[in-house]
């Protein structure tokens, strides 16, 4: 599979994509620990796929970076400033996670749903916030289905709004939890492009994916967990042509 992206190439528009660090990250629900001193490096403007069986903490380890569940130990530092520290407000505007389930309003059409982000969180004027969120439809090629609602939009229109609406923050870092495991198979490939066509323009990304094309063609590292620690981490070829520990052979053996 080849990944063009719908984003237009003639825009100029590249993304000011800043460093992530997760050093030595714990995590818990309540007193089970289920992330274990996890420590990924994010260079600006590259993408990073983590991969790992289902309960391996991938969910859990997103949710930390942006907050949506505190981390016990470590620190996750964005752009060399720790993330743990900032206002969990701002730090969701610098940092976009976009998950499975879209979560779109249902009785908003796509501008709104855009649009509506910008006035809560940028509080931009209606005028502008308009302006913007059909910018960002255009970006995502959904320009012409801006005032479709969620339900007249196929799920991986749905899905692009909602990167759209993340988009539409100017976030720093982009987070993926499974965007296209939801999705109908043969509407998968439409968001990959997208997602491909943001580390192409610069966007900083760590991206938990099943899509494991995805990820060689388009990570410049892969990282592989289990059991709430990173087993492995490396190059795309690495990980997948020569992989090291026997849990990763076996991971791979089951989806490959
Ligand atoms: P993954 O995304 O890799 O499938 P998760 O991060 O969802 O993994 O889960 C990691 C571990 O944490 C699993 O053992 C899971 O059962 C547990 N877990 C996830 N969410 C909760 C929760 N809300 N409360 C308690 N345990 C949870
Ligand atoms: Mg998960």
């Amino acid at each position: 599979m080849t990944y063009t992206s719908p984003l237009p190439v003639t825009d100029g528009h590249f993304y000011r994509g800043s460093s992530l660090e997760l050093r030595d990250v714990s995590m818990a629900y309540v007193d089970i620990e289920v992330i274990r001193e996890v420590s990924i490096d994010v260079e600006p403007g590259t993408t990073t796929c983590i991969i790992g069986p289902s309960g391996s903490g991938k969910s859990t380890l997103l949710r930390g970076v942006n907050r949506l569940h505190e981390p016990t130990s470590g620190d996750v530092l964005l752009a060399g400033e720790s993330a743990l520290k900032m206002k969990p407000e701002r730090l969701r505007t610098r940092v976009g996670l976009v998950f499975q389930h879209f979560n779109l309003f249902p009785d908003h059409t796509a501008l709104e749903n855009v649009a509506l982000a910008l006035r809560n969180v940028k509080g931009m004027s209606k005028s502008e916030s308009l302006r913007v969120a059909a910018a960002r439809l255009d970006d995502v090629g959904l320009g012409e289905r801006s005032d479709h609602r969620p339900r007249d939009l196929s799920g991986g229109q749905q899905q692009r709004v909602a990167i759209a609406r993340a988009l539409a923050m100017e976030p720093e870092v982009m987070l993926f939890d499974e965007a296209t495991s939801a999705l109908d198979p043969e509407l998968v490939k439409g968001v990959l492009n997208l997602m491909a066509g943001l580390a192409q323009r610069g966007m900083t990304m760590l991206v938990v994916t099943h899509e494991m094309g995805f990820a060689r063609k388009v990570a410049d590292q892969v990282v592989f967990m289990d059991e709430g620690r990173v087993v492995e981490a490396g190059t795309p070829s690495q990980l997948f042509d020569a992989p090291q520990s026997p849990r990763l052979q076996r991971f791979l053996s089951e989806v490959l």
